[in-house]
Parts: structure tokens; C-alpha cells; sequence
């Protein structure tokens, strides 16, 4: 596989072309930024690690039958996937509230959500990712009706698997973002998931090991990011 021209730079990764139409090459940089782009700052060894933290989930989750873009690791920040047409919308499923819910809806900091909630939220940094829903995604043309189901079911079953996954590591899955894409006529799991993108706190402190520890200005990010990958066996160096 030959990795031709970037076709595409976003906040935190980079996408490039390859020989194959079927394919791109996706770089994990170490960019880190929050606030709609407002906040950015690049921080050492992040592309790698949220690299090979994505590589493992992305694995983890094609094991457990949900079809994702992820071929295989290229080196220590680069990946390479499947070519999807993206769907411009993020899906959201909170376990615990904390971050956005917590603001818009006046509830609790910290309460358990049961069951958990979804959310669509439009991709559109201008316009601060507004929410929307099922009738917006349909009437605004963004997805299909079946898109939509598919993608609601895919996020629960991640947040089984997932939830599992973390719990078993000492960790509360708090609440993650993922966004899907079309693949030969397919809804299939795209983007990253990584602490970049996810609320994960320690079970016993409740203490903070994803991307709020960089928006909250709490430092010791990356390490957080390490801690949870060691947690979970991946192998970094
Ligand atoms: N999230 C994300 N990208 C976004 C917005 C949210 O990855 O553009 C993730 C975020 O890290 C969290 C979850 O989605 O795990 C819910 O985010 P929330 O709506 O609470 O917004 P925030 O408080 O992060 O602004």
C-alpha cells in the first residue's frame, strides 16, 4: 500500500490518499485541541499512544461482530483504513452525566444515567456542533432513515462492549462520541475512539483519565492516556 497526497487535515489527525480508492491512510498527530478548535496544544507521544489505543478498541469491537473502517496499524502514528463517505453527524451515548448534559440540562455532575441516553450532535465547529435529531438528519438529507437506526444500534453495542471492557480495567465508561460512514452501501464505525473523544474515570476515585484533563487544564494527559492503555494491556514502545 502507497500513501499518496493528504486529502484531508482535521484537529487531531490527518488524512492521506493511497494507491487504492478503497483506502486511506490515517495520522495521528499530536495535536490536541478543545472548545471548537479555541484551545490547542501539542503534546508529546499523544498521536502514538491515541494511535495504538484506537488500533486495540477498533479490534476489539470488529471481534464483537461491529464492523469498523480499521485494517491494521502502519507504524507508531499512522493506520490504515477503509475509505468511507462520512455521515456528518456525532453520536453520543452518556452512562454517568458529566460535560455537555450536565450545562444544558441543570442535572447532577457525576449521577448514574439508567438507562443511558443518546444524542446526535451535527459536525459544524462554526456552528458549536449544535444537537439535532432523527427528523433533522432526515429532512436536511444527512442520513437515511435505516443510517439512523444502524448507527443508534452500533453505539449501544459498543457501549456493552466497551463498558465491559473498561470496568473490567477499574474504569467507568462515563460517556463517548463516535461517528459512522457508508462503505459500499454499509453503515460501518469510523473516526477514532480514543480518551481523545470518551469520559473515563477511575472506579475507585472517580478520578479524570480522558481528554478533560487537557480542557480543565488538570495536565498529566498523555499520562493519563498511558495509565489507561496499561490498564488495559496495550503494548506502546
Ligand atoms: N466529544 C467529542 N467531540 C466533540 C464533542 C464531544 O469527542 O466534538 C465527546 C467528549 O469527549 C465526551 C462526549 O463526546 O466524551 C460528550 O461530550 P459533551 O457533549 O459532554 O461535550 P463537552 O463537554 O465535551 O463539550
Amino acid at each position: 500500500m502507497e500513501k499518496r497526497a493528504e486529502l484531508y487535515a482535521g484537529k487531531a489527525k490527518s488524512v492521506f490518499l493511497t494507491d487504492d480508492p478503497d483506502y486511506l491512510v490515517l495520522q495521528f498527530r499530536n495535536d490536541t485541541s478543545a472548545f471548537d478548535g479555541e484551545k490547542v496544544e501539542q503534546l508529546d507521544r499523544k498521536g502514538m499512544v491515541n494511535n495504538k489505543f484506537n488500533a486495540f478498541i477498533m479490534q476489539t469491537l470488529q471481534a464483537a461482530g461491529i464492523p469498523t473502517h480499521f485494517e491494521r496499524l502502519l507504524g507508531d502514528d499512522e493506520a490504515l483504513v477503509k475509505r468511507m463517505a462520512m455521515i456528518p453527524v456525532e453520536c453520543v451515548v452518556r452512562n454517568i452525566a458529566a460535560g455537555s448534559i450536565v450545562r444544558r440540562l441543570g442535572v447532577q455532575d457525576g449521577m448514574d444515567l439508567n438507562p443511558p441516553t443518546f444524542e446526535f450532535f451535527l459536525k459544524n465547529d462554526a456552528l458549536h456542533d449544535p444537537m439535532v435529531n432523527d427528523y433533522h438528519i432526515r429532512t436536511f438529507g444527512w442520513a437515511s432513515d435505516e443510517d439512523v437506526a444502524q448507527m443508534k444500534a452500533l453505539t449501544f453495542r459498543v457501549n456493552e462492549v466497551l463498558k465491559k471492557l473498561f470496568d473490567d480495567a477499574g474504569m467507568l465508561l462515563v460517556d463517548y462520541k463516535l461517528e459512522f460512514g457508508r462503505f459500499h452501501g454499509q453503515v460501518i464505525l469510523g473516526d477514532e475512539f480514543s480518551p481523545d473523544g470518551c469520559r473515563l474515570w477511575d472506579k475507585q476515585t472517580r478520578n479524570k483519565l480522558d481528554k478533560d484533563r487537557f480542557r480543565q487544564g488538570l495536565g498529566g494527559v498523555v499520562e493519563a492516556y498511558e495509565e489507561v492503555a496499561s490498564r488495559l494491556g496495550i503494548k506502546l514502545d
